[in-house]
């Protein structure tokens, strides 16, 4: 017999019905009681498809109204002081303050930090601790959606919590807590709230909790695996108490493994991704189901526990390999007192359901490429395929394993998934081509004299403020309500608009301001072959935002140019540098939907190869400068070191590879942003950019220190303008600021920029706050560079 489960289902309703109604509600327009009746509806239909798939322990809890980390920061009553909350139950306008801020004639109360969930691009909101901090239940929400679950369907749920020990390791230290304090001290504390929360569980009825535990797949300390060991020991002396399964995700649990499988818990749930897959096409990130596999095999089995083996890949769309995944439960089975097959982890990860895409909506979403996709729905259907051929005999899903594997032949043998042009360039790929011709100093030589910039030049991260009247043009394109070229007047006048603004302000390296572009990664996917496209696949990014990233099915490549248009439009209408601007390849790779039936490296090297031609390209048509951003380098750094070097090598050899096909004259720019990026600061030196434009004035600096100690070689700007901001930074505040980059570096390296991209920001502020910018840069050539 083997059992099936799911881990946790997306929560924002088929339509996103829940971040209309939420926002709706912030706006007050949508009463509580509307919120929550649509609430109930999705839970109610999820439940209802879970039940109908046949799925034998089905999830409760994992919905949320905000996120599942703000929601044990309410069950646990973890709620700063600042959002004047007096004890009793968490209301929801207090919950919905903390993960928005609030600012009223009685409060104003800033939002809690959010910040990314693991390796993924779901971001979740930061519990503030200290040593005063007091827990005690303040929700009922586990027991309600419980509750309701049994009255509506007669179901009875897995509530799924944040594990305790997790809740405190992503925590942080609240405003003025010094930064030794340590959240584990509030352990106990902490573990007698949760006794209390299962034990009402169990009144009601409750078979299962699930206790996500995630953090243990990342590297840790002696006390934090002690930690561990504490919590579930106590918990497993509350007297009447429903089952535990503490459950982990996104990476193997190493030397967790021994301590969950000796502790009196009930269920362990592991990541079986990419024990799948053939030898070398396992994703990077996805190493860990094998070392899963091996501990179970190797290191004792789980005699006394169930395993719920998560072997349904929770993070991407694509199909599982359903016989090779039965191959690898049946190795599984006897090794446990029970086999639950799970996904690896929530489906909040992947969009809903494949579905709801029409038919010959995206142009290369058809039949062929979506019988190589699942979402979150066509998963729940192959974990009770897998569940039913476990128990029954592969005879008995004979049809579905026939269907399978017509898609994974099709997948392997599609022109589509493999061009052999693509791939014989990929091959042919040598050091060399990763190189620039001359080392930096002497390329630096020679932009010099063909730039003529100035010390101190100014410069920003590529786009301006998109105007409602930009977003409308675009619409209209795309809805075919205006004609090709009259949308490009409407751009043209923009790019005119901005380049003037950009002399006019006094910067001496310009942009065209990105009006073309609703996103940085779609623009360029929609002009790459390989990628698809999707209409309704959304996916929550925090809160009530979604993001629908774009697919990256076959291999990659660039049929025609990108933005030389633009750009060499930009070029004609001034004297001064205009730079391309490009996405780079580890950014386009992360903020996607990747193919897992290569490893993501090779993905990589395909969107390198892409964005080479387009860096050629651009040289070709007399372009000085490009800038190839990079925010998300830093960002797919897997979850354990030992994987570390492994991806920076080859994500730095694909900024490489895309940027080094250019002559010495020419010089490249990158920008890197959303991070601290001190961990690898190494690796951006090697990725060898001409000129390296990073966020730090949000972090005041930090990365100096780091600076300090190890200098840096190539040009270097540290942001100085915080764009998240609409505040306006003084001239003298950012000349400060270069005042300090400059002690640290040399001051001929150092550039002058904003942190980011100011696309987010209105014209007033972006005009005022370039003028005191460049005003900065003005104020330092005086100070620092001696007069000829
Ligand atoms: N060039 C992009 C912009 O200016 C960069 C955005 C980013 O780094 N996230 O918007
Ligand atoms: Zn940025």
């Amino acid at each position: 017999m083997a059992l099936s489960n799911v881990a946790g289902f997306p929560r924002i309703g088929r339509n996103r019905e829940l971040k209309f109604a939420t926002e709706g509600h912030w706006r007050g327009e949508t009463s509580a009681e509307e919120l929550a009746a649509t609430g109930k509806a999705i839970r109610v239909e999820n439940w209802k498809l879970m039940q109908d798939a046949g799925i034998d322990l089905i999830p409760s809890n994992d919905f949320s109204h905000y996120d599942q980390v703000l929601d044990a920061i309410a069950l646990v009553g973890a709620v700063p002081e600042r959002y004047g909350w007096d004890g009793g139950d968490v209301d929801l306008d207090t919950y919905f303050a903390m993960a928005r801020g609030r600012q009223t004639d009685a409060l104003d109360a800033t939002a809690q930090e959010m910040t990314k969930w693991f390796d993924t691009n779901y971001h979740y909101i930061v519990p503030e601790l200290g040593p005063g901090t007091q827990f005690s239940l303040s929700s009922s929400k586990p027991f309600d959606e419980h509750a309701e679950a049994m009255e509506e369907l007669g179901i009875d749920t897995v509530p799924v919590l944040i594990g305790p020990v997790s809740f405190l390791l992503l925590s942080k230290p609240a405003d003025g807590v010094s930064d030794d304090f340590n959240a584990l001290d509030l352990l106990e504390s902490l573990v007698e709230v949760y006794g209390e929360v299962i034990e009402r569980l169990a009144e009601q009825g409750a078979t299962w909790v699930q206790l996500d535990e995630p953090c243990f797949v990342a590297d840790r300390a002696e006390r934090e695996l002690d930690a561990l060991r504490l919590a579930y020991e106590e918990l497993c002396k509350v007297r009447e108490r429903p089952r535990l399964l503490v459950k982990t995700y996104f990476d193997h649990v190493g030397a967790a493994y021994g301590v969950l499988r000796d502790l009196p818990i009930e269920g362990v749930g592991l990541d079986f991704t990419g024990v799948t897959h053939e030898e070398g096409a396992v994703p990077a990130h996805e190493h860990g189901g094998r070392h899963n596999a091996e501990f179970v095999a190797e290191h004792g089995g789980l005699d006394d526990q169930w395993l719920f083996a998560g072997i349904v890949d929770g993070r991407n769309v694509w199909i599982s390999h359903l016989e090779h995944s039965l191959d690898a439960l049946e190795g599984l089975r006897d090794r446990t007192a029970q086999l639950v097959v799970s996904t690896s982890c929530s489906l909040l990860h992947t969009p809903i359901d494949l579905d709801a895409e029409p038919a010959g909506g995206g142009a290369d979403l058809d039949d062929e490429t979506r019988s190589w996709m699942a979402f979150a729905v066509q998963k729940v259907g192959e974990v009770a395929t897998l569940a039913k051929g476990l128990a029954d005999g592969r005879g008995a899903i004979a049809e579905q394993l026939d269907a399978n594997d017509r898609a994974l032949d099709s997948r392997r043998e599609s022109s589509r998934s493999r061009n052999p042009e693509v791939r014989d360039r990929v091959e042919a790929l040598s050091e060399a081509d990763a190189r620039r011709d001359t080392a930096f100093p002497d390329r630096k030589q020679v932009q010099r004299q063909k730039l003529g910039l100035p010390s101190f030049p100014a410069t920003t991260i590529g786009s301006f403020p998109q105007t409602d009247e930009i977003r409308t043009a675009r619409r209209q394109l795309r809805q075919g309500e205006i004609q090709l070229a009259a949308y490009k007047e409407r751009m043209r006048a923009e790019i005119d608009r901005v380049v003037a603004f950009q002399e006019e302000v006094g910067l001496d390296v310009l942009v065209h301001g990105e009006p073309e572009r609703n996103d940085m990664v779609q623009y360029f996917g929609e002009q790459m072959l390989g990628f698809v496209f999707t209409e309704n696949a959304w996916v929550q990014s925090y809160g009530s935002r979604c993001v629908r990233p774009p697919i990256i099915f076959g291999d990659v490549s660039r049929p025609a140019p990108m933005t030389v248009e633009w750009i060499t439009y930009a070029q004609s209408k001034t004297e001064k540098p205009i730079k391309g601007m490009l996405t780079g390849p580890v950014t386009m790779l992360e903020w996607s939907f990747v193919r897992d039936d290569q490893p993501r490296s090779e993905t990589c090297e395909q969107l390198a190869l892409a964005i080479r031609d387009e860096v050629a390209d651009l040289e070709k048509a007399g372009i000085p400068i490009i800038h190839v951003d990079e925010p998300a380098i830093r960002e797919g750094l897997p979850l354990r070191r030992e994987h570390w070097d492994e991806y920076l090598r080859w994500a730095v050899y694909s900024f490489r590879v895309a940027t080094s096909v250019v002559r010495d004259d020419t010089q490249i720019q990158t920008h890197m942003c959303y991070s601290d990026f001190g961990d690898i600061l190494e690796q951006i030196q090697e990725m060898d950019a001409d000129v390296t434009l990073i966020e730090a004035a949000r972090s005041r600096m930090e990365l100096l220190h780091e600076w300090e100690k190890t200098g840096f070689a190539n040009d270097i700007g540290p942001g100085v303008y915080d764009i998240h901001s609409p505040r306006i930074p003084t001239a003298e505040e950012m000349a400060e600021l270069l005042g300090e980059a400059a002690r640290v570096l040399r001051p001929e390296q150092i550039w002058v920029t904003p942190d980011c991209g100011l696309k987010t920001r209105a014209w007033p502020e972006t005009e005022a706050s370039l003028r005191n910018m460049v005003q900065a840069a003005k104020q330092l050539r005086e100070e620092l560079v001696p007069a000829s």
